[in-house]
Parts: C-alpha cells; structure tokens; sequence
C-alpha cells in the first residue's frame, strides 16, 4: 500500500488593497489587524477546507506566506484560519508579488518540508504561480477545482491510500472528473474563490511560524537548473529571478461584490438586453442586493464580466439569489446553487433552473420584476 506523509499546505496571497476589492482583511474582526496588508479571501477559505482535509490524513497544515516585513503580521490570522505553521519568507525584495523570485520561494520551500498537498487560489497569482512550481517540482496540477477529498485509487493492481481527489469540470461541464496525483508529491490544485466557506476565525487556535531566510546573490548561483538550493540554509535569489521589474502597480477596485453580496438579482438572456439589467438593478437596489448575470448575457456585451456568476464567474452562496430569464445550465448552476433560497423567473415552466430553485414563477420577467419590486416597496 503506497501512501506519502506531509502536511496539506495553502500558498497564502497577501495585497495591500481598498475593502470594496475582494480581498479581505486577514485579521477580520481582530484588534490586530495590520493597517493596509490583507489576505486573499479564497487563500483564508482554502486554509479552512485544508485543516479538514489534514485532520483526515492526520497530519498537520501549513500556510506558506511571502511578502515584506510587514507579512509578519498575518501569522496569527493564519493559524487563526487553520494553519499549525506558518512558513514565512518576509523579505523587503518580495514586498511586490513577482513570478520568480515567488515561485523559488514555494519551490525551495516545498522540497525543504515536502508537504503532501499544496493549493492555491485559481485567481490571477495562483495561477501564475502554481505552473511555474509544478514545473519546477516535475509535479502535476490541476485547475479550477470546485471540490477536494480524500480518498483510494487503484493503477495497474497497485493500491494508493489517503490521495487528493482533485474534482472539476471537464469537457465543457458535461462531466466532472476527479484527477489523481499517485506518485509525485507534492499535489497540487489551484481552487476558485468562493467554492469553500470561509472559515471563522479561532483566535484560540496555537500555531507557530516557520521563517524562511531569503538571501539576494548575484549571478545565476541560485540552482537555475532545477538543484535545490536551500538544503537548510537560506533560498538564495539571483539575477534572474528578478528579470521582470515591477514598474508601476495600479490597483482598480472592483465594481460588484458578488461574493459578499447577500441579495443576487441574476439575469440571463431572457432578459433581452443591457436596458433590461435595469429593471434588475432596480429590484436589487429594492432588496439592498446586487446585479449578477449568466455569461451569455455576459458574451452578448449586455453587463460586465465582473458580474458573471458560474463555472467561469465567481461562485456566490448568498442568502437570496434570483435567477430572471436564466435557464440554469449546469455551469451557471455550478456557481449558485448553494445559495439558502433561489428564487427563478422563467417563461419556462421547463428550464432546468426550476431543478435547483426553493421558489419558481412561471412567467415574463418584464412583468414579473416590476411586480415584485412594487410589493417589496409597499411591504
Ligand atoms: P439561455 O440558456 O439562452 O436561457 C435563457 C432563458 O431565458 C431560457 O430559459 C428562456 O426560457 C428564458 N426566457 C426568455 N425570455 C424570457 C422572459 N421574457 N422572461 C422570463 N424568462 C425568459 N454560463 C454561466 O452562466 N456561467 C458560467 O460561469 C459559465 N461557464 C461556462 C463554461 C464553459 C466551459 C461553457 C462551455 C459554458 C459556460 N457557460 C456559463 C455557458 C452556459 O453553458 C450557458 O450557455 C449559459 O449559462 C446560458 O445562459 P442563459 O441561461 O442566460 O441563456
């Protein structure tokens, strides 16, 4: 029976960025919440999903962190969110995220430690990041996970225990497939934001932090050929992992918060054009919610992409999501369908969105909106 020990890992994300972004404050609701430095939302979910996963191998998690000093601050939100160690590389010269000198950092910290599983957020880092590791690793990946278990697998008469069931869609969404890593370590997925909970923070929770020394050299001395460099001593970074400079940094922040929305007015083609968003905004605006659409709507040009909800959007669980003139295609239902209630307006009676709503009507959307949003305001 082959199995591999290690702990199940997070590369954790850190930006300095406005509230309304999508980026949360790693010290959410804590009195020592470091002033401009936040964690990604979906690195905090991932630490969440990774403390489950690890209790279910019975080994520990860990959070690997880079940035400038000022990193050091996240530790305890990191353990708080679910990681026993923090590998911190806090260093002025990874103050801005870069591909290289990151991707050495993970890489060296990888083979130093040997976690079983590393994941990252499927956002635009991560999945610049992870390629550039998995590579260096001569190890796999997977993309766009919507699920992570652990489980068996059987190759050839030969038996895998305690695996990383890698879960996504495939073949456009007709199937999901579940990917296997049974011989490389470590395994490693990228996951979409918003497809785990984020977790509460536990200030009671005991971990420690695990520092990294990073040490500038010049010349191409640092093992661009693949050798480990960091066989206990610093991760050394070179010329060339500082080809690419950073010129300038321009931070826009995002127009909708699908994720932290509690109300989802979402329309669909049945919506007949950009005018017809209007009505939506304005039954959202009624009910304190916010504008989501499917992505043919999305493709036609009638709404921006930051609205998409799905397989290929962002994955929404608010506590009302209203489906008008959507007719609930497995990727759009891939992205709501955890949702508390979901309300759907269709012409008809049998679109498949009907399969995953607590409410349906039946009907026009251009006349069924209008009537709801004169109820509410009369409630
Ligand atoms: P349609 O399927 O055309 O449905 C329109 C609905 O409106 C129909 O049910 C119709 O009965 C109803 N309708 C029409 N007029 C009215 C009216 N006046 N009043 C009420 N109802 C009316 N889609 C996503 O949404 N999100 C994703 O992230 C996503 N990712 C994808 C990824 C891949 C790899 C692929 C291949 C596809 C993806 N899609 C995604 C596209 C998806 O397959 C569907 O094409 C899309 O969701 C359909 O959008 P829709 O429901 O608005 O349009």
């Amino acid at each position: 029976m082959a199995s591999a020990a290690g702990d199940v890992w997070v590369f954790v994300e850190t930006a300095r960025a406005s509230a309304s972004d999508g980026l949360t404050l790693a010290t959410r609701g804590s009195a020592e919440r470091p002033a401009g430095l936040r964690a990604a939302e979906v690195s905090l979910e991932l630490l969440g999903h990774a403390r489950e996963l690890a209790q279910q191998l019975d080994v520990g998690t860990g959070a690997v962190c880079a940035g400038g000093e000022e990193a050091r601050a996240l530790a305890p939100a990191l353990v708080a969110a679910g990681a026993d160690t923090v590998y911190l590389a806090a260093h002025d010269l990874l103050s801005e995220y870069l591909a290289q000198p990151y991707a050495r950092v993970v890489t060296e910290a990888v083979r130093h430690f040997q976690p079983q599983i590393v994941l990252y957020g499927a956002t635009t880092t991560g999945r610049d990041l992870a390629p550039r590791v998995a590579s260096a690793l001569r190890v796999g990946l997977t993309a766009d996970c919507t699920d992570l278990r652990i489980g068996d697998h059987e190759v050839k008469g030969v038996a895998y225990s305690d695996l990383l069931y890698q879960i996504r869609p495939a073949f456009g969404g007709n199937i999901i497939a579940t990917i296997v890593s049974p011989e490389h370590r470590p395994q490693m997925a990228t996951v979409r934001e918003g497809v785990f909970r984020l977790p509460l923070p536990d200030q009671g929770r005991k971990g420690h932090v695990v520092e990294l020394n990073v040490e500038r050299v010049s010349g191409p001395q640092a093992g661009h050929n693949g050798r480990p460099t960091s066989a206990g001593g610093p991760i050394l970074l070179d010329d060339l992992d500082f080809a690419t400079h950073l010129v300038r940094r321009r931070h826009e922040a995002k127009s909708v918060d699908l994720k932290g929305a509690r109300v989802i007015v979402s329309g669909g083609v049945g919506v007949g054009g950009s005018a017809g968003f209007e009505l939506l905004r304005e039954l959202a605006a009624t009910l304190g919610g916010v504008v989501g659409a499917s992505r043919a709507a999305v493709d036609a040009g009638w709404i921006g992409r930051e609205h998409q909800v799905g397989q290929t959007g962002t994955t929404v669980r608010p506590k009302l999501y209203i489906a008008a003139g959507i007719s609930g295609s497995v990727q759009h239902r891939a992205g709501m369908d955890q949702s508390a209630r979901i309300l759907a307006i269709n012409s008809d009676p049998l679109a498949p969105i009907f399969s995953v709503a607590h409410y349906g009507i039946v009907g026009d959307l251009h006349e069924v909106v209008p009537k709801l949003i004169k109820a509410y305001r009369e409630k």
